[in-house]
């Protein structure tokens, strides 16, 4: 039987739509995980921040990730290229942008995973090719990876990039130096090489700490609020800013005080259960990141006029 691409799309729709309905009807938040004692993160101060990128070169000298081309002309150029990538990619994991415009706005913020308490990626992957570890890091496995790119979907922050190039690709993300460097009993490569101390690494804990007391010390600088304490139920990976900048102008997204992992884990349950055709599965995932850009967007976080 013929079917025309519009009548294929309007049945996905369809099917995905009431697989949706089926899934919000049914999915039962599980209780939210809450942060361990023992782990890991990183606190990132950007009215500290001085915009040399210092922590970029660090992070990719330590992951031995390519340089790339600002204007796509790697191959025109071969290796002689000027890195200075505008979005994370797989071959960034850490990004600095400059936001806002005047002495009192411009603002430097670190771009990178969040290494989320709860992680939606974790929780989207079927697999389970991502995995929040006892150090606090949320860890890759590429070897279990099936290329389902759920986790890019799910992400809250679009952290995960897949390697769309490669005849086996992969998804490349910050790993917190979990395995070259927190293993061995040292800070990331970009809180070492940090010339202003705008990147502590510590327990998330103490972070917590830090940060307090550095807006109790300064009210007059920072803004009253430590982001990632609390939102997507909490990220390992935290930031001040200043006093008169909110966070949702720096690319850290005004999400609710709570962890978007339990949808996408009660998805992944009810795929399992009922069967759901892939078709549908994408239809509600896709749902789920227009909803994610949509808040990015209306909060002039992506593409915007005052990101450089
Ligand atoms: S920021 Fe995204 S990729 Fe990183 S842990 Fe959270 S959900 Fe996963
Ligand atoms: S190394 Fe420190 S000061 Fe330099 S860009 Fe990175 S966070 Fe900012």
């Amino acid at each position: 039987m013929d079917i025309s691409r519009r009548k294929f799309l309007k049945i996905g729709a369809a099917a995905g739509g009431s697989a949706a309905c089926a899934v919000a009807a049914k999915a039962e938040a599980r209780n939210a995980r809450q942060p361990e004692p023992q782990w890991y993160g990183m606190l990132n101060d950007s009215t500290r921040c001085i915009g040399c990128k210092a922590c970029m070169v660090a992070c990719k000298k330590e992951n031995k990730l390519e340089a790339e081309s600002t204007l796509g002309e790697k191959e025109a150029l071969g290796e002689q290229l000027y890195d200075a990538p505008r979005a994370l990619s797989e071959h960034t994991y850490t990004l600095i942008k400059m936001h806002g415009e005047g002495e009192q706005e411009k603002t430097f913020v670190k771009a990178q995973c969040m290494h989320c308490v709860d992680p939606a990626c974790a929780s989207a992957c079927i697999v389970g090719a991502l995995k929040k570890e006892d150090n606090g890091a949320v860890k890759y496995d590429a070897g279990m990876c099936m290329g389902c790119r759920y986790c890019m979907v799910a992400c809250p922050y679009s952290v995960p990039q897949f390697e769309w190039h490669r005849a086996i690709p992969s998804i490349r993300k910050c790993t917190l130096c979990s395995e070259t460097r927190l293993e061995k009993g040292k800070p990331t490569a970009c809180a070492g090489v940090c010339p202003a101390g705008a990147i502590t690494f510590g327990r998330r804990s103490e972070l917590i700490k830090i940060a307090r007391a550095r807006i109790d010390a300064a009210p007059e600088i920072y803004l009253d609020h430590i982001y990632g304490e609390q939102e997507v139920g909490g990220t390992g990976v935290l930031y001040l800013t200043k006093k008169y900048v909110a966070f949702a102008g720096l690319g850290l997204g005004d999400f609710d005080y709570k962890p978007v992992s339990g949808l996408t884990e009660s998805i992944q349950h009810r795929i399992f259960q009922y069967f759901i055709p892939p078709i549908a599965v994408y239809s509600i995932l896709g749902g789920i990141m227009a909803y994610n850009q949509r808040r990015k967007h209306n909060a002039g976080i992506e593409g915007g006029d005052d990101e450089y």
